[in-house]
């Protein structure tokens, strides 16, 4: 696999269908390996894609909601028993709201061999305060979480900035939504950084767009606009309803192109997007 890259591990959204997990999606830097998002059965998507799940550095989960968190704990599992029972010198990081990290702490807490605290640690988005870029690992990766609305749930997106070959090249900037809208907040701090490639959520095609402002999510057109605000390349479209057929996605496609010029991508589980020459 050339790196860097990305790739699709759920696209569906809140319920999974035998051809679309629920969210997470995958970032192969220069050296680290970081998951965004860890929906149910992330780890039997992570195995198709041909990635050991100890080589992941870090999780970065956008909110609390179930069809991004309920694949963490089956995926922690495993990474502790395949640490320890290989003896590896690895432990995981994971970046979320704190009620997620309360989860995990009151579960290892009963359960100690499964979620070990030394293998695994949780810090929560609000306890890093304002800091900026997390480096992970050389360098060659770094994540920013951005506060996104999503109802009246506490969601992040993320920046994430990657290394290119060769050192001197500028570095790559990909802003992952999870769910929700950016604020004026939001983008007033992603046209600062200036974001190349851009995942979001496109859960509603425009013909639902009142369904969308009821449930916090976004549209395919919301999604557009972004991109088209912020002067990205590349716009990559995901969390589809599960109601939507191939023809609602053509639309959405439709609907996005529209409001952007930019390159568009409907996401699908296990596709592979090199990111070298976005
Ligand atoms: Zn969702
Ligand atoms: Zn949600």
């Amino acid at each position: 696999m050339r790196r860097p890259a990305l790739v699709v591990l759920g696209s569906v959204a809140s319920i999974p269908t035998p051809h679309r997990y629920t969210q997470s999606i995958l970032i192969l830097g220069l050296k680290d390996v970081v998951l965004v998002d860890c929906g149910e059965a992330t780890q039997i998507r992570l195995q198709q894609a041909g990635i050991d799940v100890v080589k992941l550095s870090a999780i970065a989960i956008t909110h609390i909601h179930g069809d991004h968190v309920f694949g963490l704990f089956p995926l922690l599992q495993s990474f502790a028993l395949r640490v320890r029972s290989q003896n590896l010198r690895k432990s995981i990081r994971i970046l979320a709201p704190r009620s997620l990290c309360n989860v995990l702490e009151a579960y290892a807490q009963v359960v100690s061999t499964e979620v070990d605290q030394h293998l695994i640690t949780c810090n929560s988005v609000d306890s890093i305060g304002n800091k900026g870029f997390l480096v992970l690992g050389d360098e060659s990766l770094a994540l920013m979480p951005i506060r996104v609305q999503h109802g009246d749930v506490e969601s992040y997106g993320y920046v994430i900035k990657l290394a290119r070959r060769p050192k001197k090249s500028e570095p790559l900037h990909i802003f992952i939504s999870g769910n929700g809208t950016c604020d004026d907040q939001c983008r007033r701090l992603l046209k600062s950084i200036g974001v190349d490639i851009i995942v979001h959520e496109a859960t509603f095609t425009k013909f639902e767009e009142l369904r969308a402002r009821i449930t916090g999510h976004a549209t395919c057109v919301d999604a557009a606009q972004l991109a088209s605000e912020l002067g990205s390349k590349l716009l990559i479209l995901t969390h589809f309803s599960s109601r939507y057929n191939d023809k609602d996605l053509i639309d959405c496609l439709e609907q996005a192109r529209t409001v952007f010029s930019g390159q568009i991508v409907l996401a699908r589980d296990l596709m592979y997007i090199p990111l070298a020459m976005v």
